[in-house]
């Protein structure tokens, strides 16, 4: 079983995200909560998010996974970047109430020169600053390359994170498979190995969606560039091989590939075939 859908525009509103996703042949989504290069957030009208939720409930959608602000960066160097930082958070976790149990993804951050260590702390202090007990969000740290200062490019930070932050039943991971590949975790010659080794580290339990890239370039790269479905340097058969894997199944899968929407839908269509 899988639940598949793709990043979708916000742009006419979030019940029309829904429909778009039937008319893809998926059953979840993601979207920006915000502009995701200048960080401005449009108000969610709450009929739009009601009709929403009652689209997902009616066509058995998979949880949605939300996507941050590139821009936010909760261990930036910079005092006003990283307090700009930690309101997007606190408002986009406020936002997300709208839509209850659903996740909210975003990369962990950059720590423009401090270091892991403090980058990993001031992650943790932003989550534990605007976390509460009655939110019914799951929010996931993502998988990430490695690329510059980038935390979160190794199973251990992302442990490190967790570690440090009070309210553990409502955090968890997105596990980007380019990002993973570009990070130097080897998804087609040990595929296993990798996911006992997130087993060990972070714990199966905790990995709640999956970010389904092929990758432009070879292993350890750190770039982050993303690649059609079977077109990069993962391929074909060891997408099919994640996509089937036991320990991922149920989970929401999100394409964020280089499409337009006949792209998606093609993808879409290809990933369900390997489920009959
Ligand atoms: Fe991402
Ligand atoms: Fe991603
Ligand atoms: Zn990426």
């Amino acid at each position: 079983m899988i639940n598949i859908g793709c990043h979708l525009s916000v742009t006419k509103g979030y019940e029309a995200m829904g429909k778009t996703m039937c008319d893809f042949g998926g059953n979840t989504f993601a979207f920006f909560t915000r502009n995701p290069r200048g960080g401005k957030s449009k108000e969610i009208l709450p009929e739009d998010a009601a009709a929403l939720n009652a689209l997902m409930e009616k066509e058995r959608f998979g949880k949605l996974v939300a996507h941050g602000s590139y821009t936010m960066n909760l261990c930036a160097s910079n005092e006003t970047t990283r307090e700009n930082g930690w309101d997007m958070l606190q408002n986009d976790i406020r936002r997300m109430e709208l839509f209850p149990g659903n996740y909210y993804n975003f990369h962990p951050g950059a720590h423009t020169g401090q270091g892991a260590e403090k980058g990993i702390e001031l992650i943790a202090d932003a989550l534990n600053s605007v976390m509460f007990p009655e939110m019914q969000t799951i929010v996931l740290l993502e998988t990430m390359a490695g690329k510059g200062s980038e935390v979160g490019g190794t199973f251990e930070e992302l442990r490190a994170i967790i570690d440090r932050v009070a309210l553990k039943d409502k955090l968890g991971v997105c596990f980007d498979t380019c990002h993973t590949w570009d990070a130097g975790y080897d998804l087609v010659d040990d595929l296993d190995g990798v996911l006992r080794h997130f087993d060990e580290v972070i714990g199966l339990d905790r990995l709640y969606a999956v970010h389904f890239n092929d990758s432009k370039n070879p292993r350890a790269s750190h770039k982050d560039r993303h690649e059609k479905l079977g077109q990069g340097y993962i391929g074909t058969d060891a997408m099919k091989r994640i996509a089937l894997h036991p320990a991922l199944q149920n989970k929401p899968f999100i394409l964020e590939t280089p499409n337009d929407d006949a792209g998606y839908i093609r993808e879409i269509g290809i990933i369900k075939e390997w489920f009959i």
